[in-house]
């Protein structure tokens, strides 16, 4: 879809961190090929997106009630490199439930150095089909 994204091939680790391929995690859902079953599937695409630059998919899975500006949103895609997600738990997001949340910690790097971001996202469902609503920044345990 968006011509600057930098899919993985299909055969690769997914970069989600999921242990699976590319072609059967995170990809056919980049490529609008499937939809994300559960909320955590969602988030681990758009974590996908985020660190391969897609800002298609970043932007078509945002709620369009709080999806921010294209052109904000590729200047963050632009300026952070996605190293690492660690999904830590979900509540509901299955697929016959409306709304769900997914704790998780990503690691990127950007110009001023290493960042974590400890999150509690929120997502429901739009015409059948997972939408990321808004996140929390949580409290980081060590
Ligand atoms: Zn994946």
């Amino acid at each position: 879809m968006s011509s600057s994204a930098t899919h993985p091939a299909d055969d690769e680790r997914c970069p989600c961190g999921s242990g699976d391929t590319f072609g059967s995690c995170c990809g056919p859902i980049l490529r609008g090929q499937r939809r994300a079953a559960t909320a955590e599937a969602l988030m681990r695409s758009r974590y996908t997106a985020f660190s391969t630059r897609d800002l298609e998919h970043a932007l078509a899975s945002w709620h369009p009630n709080s999806r921010p500006q294209r052109r904000d949103l590729a200047a963050s895609l632009a300026e952070t490199r996605w190293l690492r997600l660690d999904v830590r738990e979900t509540t509901g997001g299955g697929p016959f439930d409306d709304e769900g949340t997914v704790e998780f910690v990503a690691i990127a790097r950007t110009d001023q150095g290493r960042r974590e971001l400890h999150e509690l996202s929120h997502f429901s469902k739009v015409d059948g089909a997972w939408v990321y609503v808004r996140g929390e920044i949580a409290a980081t345990r060590h």
